[in-house]
């Protein structure tokens, strides 16, 4: 029988990317969104089935995976790969903000994998992939929130991947480097307070430091390319680092260890 994979957030970026490449190798692919109905592209491609799925909403949760398993019978492989990034001072968020952020990266991905986990559990099999970051390993400074949430992200997985294992589910991590996708453009929530003139100095390098970072930012399609190999590698391998970028510092703070790592990063900011 042919695999399927469901994917979150796969109206653009690292999501579309994966949802394309899967249905290239022969997969059935259910490729969920919040707007469906402003999505042209993946329509078009036999085995993909596009349908609405906002990881805040519960009920589209049990109707994008209802819907999606009674088109292709079922779901081998889920993509958590919907999220954005909050950044800037924490004074400068309002809790709805610091709430939507935590909600979207992290419930959102546990309670789509809540909603799976009975299927694969029925099963004997299946297969979640959460896409974390460098970001998940390392901090900047004003990424309180994104880090945040992507370090819980890291220790969810891990974590739940003996749960996983209990009846021969799986676990992978994935952790790109900065990826050209509308990240660093509608997707960042950048909020800034300019009356709290402690931190201007610091937030102005912040932006100056991300552009530069942005500049060498990979392909989606590379994300994907990884996405691919963890899902069907047959390895127990848990962590996949995706970029040259996310290789080269998550193998230094490993390898200076956590305090001499923060202090080149604060080197870097001229602190
Ligand atoms: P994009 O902005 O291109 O994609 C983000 C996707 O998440 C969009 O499809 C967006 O949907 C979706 N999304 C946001 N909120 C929700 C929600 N509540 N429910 C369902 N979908 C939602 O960026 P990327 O492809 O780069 O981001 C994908 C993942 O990769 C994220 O988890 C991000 O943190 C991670 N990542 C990105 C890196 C990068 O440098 N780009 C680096 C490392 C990790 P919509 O179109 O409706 O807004």
């Amino acid at each position: 029988m042919r695999n399927t994979i469901l994917i979150t957030g796969a109206s653009s970026g690292i999501g579309k990317a994966t949802a394309k490449l899967f249905q290239s190798k022969n997969w059935n692919v259910i490729a969920t969104m919040r707007n469906p109905e402003a999505e042209t592209e993946l329509k078009n491609l036999e085995r993909v089935l596009v349908t609405k799925l906002d990881v805040t909403d519960d009920q589209s949760i049990s109707d994008a995976i209802r819907i999606g398993i009674a088109e292709f019978g079922n779901v081998d492989v889920l993509l958590n790969n919907a999220g954005y990034g909050a950044y800037g001072p924490l004074e400068a968020f309002s809790k709805e903000q610091v709430v939507r952020q935590f909600n979207t990266n992290v419930i959102g991905l546990l309670e789509v994998s809540k909603a799976l986990i009975p299927h694969f559990r029925k099963n004997k099999n299946g297969m979640i992939i959460n896409i974390s970051s460098m970001a998940g390993k390392m901090t900047l400074p004003f990424g309180a929130l994104y880090h945040g949430s992507k370090f819980a992200v890291e220790g969810i997985s891990e974590a739940l991947n003996f749960e996983l294992e209990q009846f021969g589910g799986k676990m992978k991590i994935i952790e790109p480097g900065t990826i050209a996708t509308e990240f660093a453009g509608r997707s960042l929530d950048l909020q800034n307070d300019e009356t709290i003139i402690e931190y201007q100095d610091l937030v102005n390098k912040l932006m100056g430091n991300v552009k530069v970072m942005f500049e060498n930012a990979s392909e989606a399609t590379m994300v994907a390319d990884v996405i691919y190999e963890a899902a069907t590698d047959g390895t127990d391998k848990l962590r996949y680092i995706a970029g040259e970028d996310a290789k080269m510092i998550i193998e230094n703070r490993q390898a200076l260890g956590d305090d001499a790592f923060i202090k080149e990063i604060k080197k870097q900011f001229g602190l």
